[in-house]
């Protein structure tokens, strides 16, 4: 539906006095914002939410923005302030998905719009959109690259795999696992990869039993230094590791080389999310594979343009309806497309596009 007249005046004078309270006409809304981003601790967060306060401060916009250390409680409290200081849209990247019904419902009250941003909130009502990447496609990209990499159609194998899945209590995590493990199971089923661990949960549905808490890279190299010494003895070598993101590969990618791993032939293909600059320099010295690049420039541009038109009053503009349902409805979300970069890519997609700065990678 197209704005009325009245619509686009009153999202002027909130947008530009950045006036607190009060319901403008024609189901336009206060551009006053509260984003709320998990923590400060992973390179992207910071980048997603100074971006997305830039973007919405030179419109106009009141902005708070809040990083809650990876603590549920200060994340729910902030988000208390926020709808207590007058937030009429809340954009929240969460850290447990499963615990902020609550505090929605208290922004409900005072009819905020939510957006969930990059994780999908779980078990209420009270979430408006969802903004992200294709998760399921980020895995698919991941398990994609390990046989295509190593020719697994038409190699001999078999292949030792170590898998990893991310943090049990972020809703993105099953995707990413699930995208990956579709691609890698029938080869399992084949024998031609082998889980010399017995890592490797029966279904998709278990994936959390292989999960590191909170994203955290050293518990991802704990786990590894543990594998490797119980399962990786004599001449036997890890061919590839299937981690779901950079912070996970980054610990991965210690313990190999404390365990002597060198890049170069023998090295094992390992995966990786996000182009976090400490990953790109691995990338670059041959430490790490690939890694599955989501350009946290157009999420931002996406979630200001969904918050333009909810200021507006503007129909929300939506690319998917289906797949993210919450368990209390199927949330309507805009997926981006995440893409492989390699080190053959590094400059053209990440340097030239001023995602990374080749200062900051080494270059
Ligand atoms: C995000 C990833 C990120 C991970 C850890 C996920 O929800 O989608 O980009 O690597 O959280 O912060």
């Amino acid at each position: 539906a197209l704005a009325g007249a009245g619509a686009l005046a009153a999202s002027l004078a909130a947008c530009s006095g950045g006036a607190a309270g009060g319901d403008s006409a024609d189901g336009a809304v206060d551009c006053n914002v509260g984003i709320s981003m998990p923590t400060r601790s992973l390179e992207r967060w910071i980048n997603d939410g100074e971006q997305l306060q830039k973007l919405l401060k030179d419109d106009g916009c009141t902005v708070d923005l809040q990083y809650a250390d990876n603590k549920t409680d200060q994340q729910i409290s902030q988000i208390q302030n926020q709808i207590a200081g007058g937030a009429k849209i809340l954009v929240v990247a969460s850290i447990d998905g499963k615990v902020l019904a609550p505090v929605l419902e208290e922004a409900k009250k005072q009819d905020a719009v939510v957006i969930a941003y990059d994780r999908l909130i779980n078990g209420t009502e009270n979430v408006d959109y969802y903004a992200t990447f294709d998760n399921y496609k980020v895995g698919q990209l991941q398990g994609q690259y390990i046989v295509d990499t190593l020719d697994l159609d038409n190699a001999d194998g078999p292949f030792n795999l170590e898998p990893f899945a991310g943090s049990p209590d972020d809703n993105n995590a099953k995707f990413f696992f699930s995208g990956a493990w579709d691609v890698l199971k029938p080869y399992i089923d084949s024998g031609k990869i082998v889980v010399p661990s017995g890592k490797a949960p029966a279904s998709d549905d278990d994936w959390a039993s292989i999960g590191i808490q909170g994203w955290a890279s050293d518990k991802a190299q704990a786990e590894m230094d543990n594998r490797l010494s119980s399962f990786y003895t004599g001449d036997k070598k890890v061919d590839i590791v299937l981690s779901p993101n950079d912070s996970l590969a980054i610990g991965i990618e210690a313990s190999l080389k404390s365990a002597g791993y060198k890049p170069g032939d023998d090295y094992p293909v390992i995966t990786g999310q996000d182009a976090d600059k400490a990953n790109v320099k691995a990338i670059l010295d041959g430490e790490q594979s690939m890694t599955v690049w989501k350009d946290t420039r157009t999420l931002g541009k996406q979630v200001f343009t969904m918050i333009q038109q909810i200021v507006k009053g503007d129909e929300v503009e939506v690319n998917d309806t289906k797949t993210y349902d919450n368990g209390k409805k199927v949330v309507p979300s805009y997926l981006l497309d995440p893409q492989v970069v390699t080190k053959d890519q590094v400059q053209e997609k990440l340097i030239d596009s001023g995602f990374v700065k080749a200062s900051d990678v080494g270059l």
